[in-house]
């Protein structure tokens, strides 16, 4: 059985533009989306999508799903490397509110992150931490990425090597980078090169030291970063520059988790825009086609033929790429995952 959206505003790549032809339908099903430029056929079930615009569901490409019940925290007033904070935070686990917080149940905790970023648009998560046994469900609220290799950091992962080896196949592997304003974040990818771990499949998140000859240096090895703007902003006053990741394609943004982050993927996408660095299509890009691509999500990211099923509805606009920059949870009337209503407003 296949559904027919019509009379709405196809949101593509800003390559493509945005689609409104009132003869054309968005047709899909339970697997993925079945055609854009072909009329309703007979037997699809209809949905008259009048003055709305339906967006590709947003990639995330960095949360930490079980950590946005707390609250955003932070211990002094700047950082100069995010170390300091984590060194900051473990003795709070014993303190209130997070002792409490921790008694949380993890499905519960997961499931908090999960909705936060449903009703931001996300429908895919590439989550940093294990990967819990909620996070494994086909009910859970976004599609979480399941297959990925990964390491805390330089400062806390002991083995680093270790890691960065037990990557399953086809997968990337992530760390967090640079995330500081000081000679040891300046260091860190120098160091990570010489571990042998900057190579193709690599992920890099913050990159908030990196020099200008370091960011060549991971573009041409063929990795790439994940940006976190309001996180960066918040623990270091800083963040960095992303405009060569961008021009090259290995640009992707993450919320981070709410202990650091401004909220949800709309409020990271507004920080990414204040900083100036990006236009509007390039951080769209970088929370759809690029971020597939550079984090090897075959199927996401994107309305066209073959891709999932997965997308929002939102009010329709003269510049709908623009629009997203002003959306709250509040603007979006539906969210679909797989073809299936998730959310419902
Ligand atoms: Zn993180």
């Amino acid at each position: 059985m296949a559904t027919a959206i019509i009379n709405a505003q196809i949101v593509l790549p800003p390559e493509f533009g945005v689609r409104l032809d009132p003869n054309l339908a968005l047709r899909f099903d339970s697997r993925s989306i079945l055609s854009i430029d072909r009329p309703p056929q007979r037997g699809d079930t209809i949905l008259d999508l009048t003055g709305r615009a339906i967006y590709p569901g947003l990639i995330n490409a960095h949360d930490h799903l079980e950590l946005n019940h707390y609250p955003r925290s932070k211990f002094r007033p700047v950082y100069a490397n995010a170390h300091q904070w984590g060194e900051d935070f473990l003795p709070q686990l014993a303190e209130e509110p997070y002792v409490s917080l921790r008694r949380q149940p993890l499905s519960e905790q997961c499931t908090i992150g999960g909705i936060k970023n449903l009703r931001s648009g996300v429908t895919t998560v590439v989550h940093h931490n294990p990967l819990h046994p909620p996070l494994r469900s086909p009910d859970f609220p976004v599609r979480v990425v399941q297959h990925y290799g990964w390491a805390h950091s330089l400062h806390f992962e002991k083995n680093v090597r270790a890691s960065f080896r037990k990557t399953p196949r086809g997968a990337v592997w992530m760390i967090h980078l640079a995330e500081g304003t000081d000679d040891i974040a300046a260091g860190e990818l120098r160091q990570l090169h010489a571990l042998g771990c900057l190579q193709k499949h690599t992920v890099l998140i913050h990159g908030v030291g990196l020099s200008a000859e370091d960011r060549q240096l991971v573009i041409a090895q063929g990795a790439g970063l994940v940006w976190c703007p309001s996180t960066n902003l918040f623990l270091l006053g800083a963040t960095g520059d992303v405009r060569d990741f961008s021009a090259a394609g290995k640009l992707a943004i993450g919320t981070d988790s709410r202990l650091t982050a401004d909220g949800d993927m709309f409020d990271e996408l507004r920080a990414a825009a204040r900083t100036g660095q990006l236009s509007i299509a390039a951080l769209f890009r970088a929370v759809t086609t690029d971020a597939a691509t550079m984090l090897r999500l075959r199927n996401v990211g994107t309305l066209l033929p073959g891709y999932a099923p997965d997308f929002f509805v939102a009010p329709a606009s003269s510049d709908p790429y623009a629009a997203l920059l002003s959306f709250t949870p509040h603007n979006l009337e539906a969210v679909y995952v797989g073809g299936q209503v998730r959310y419902q407003r």
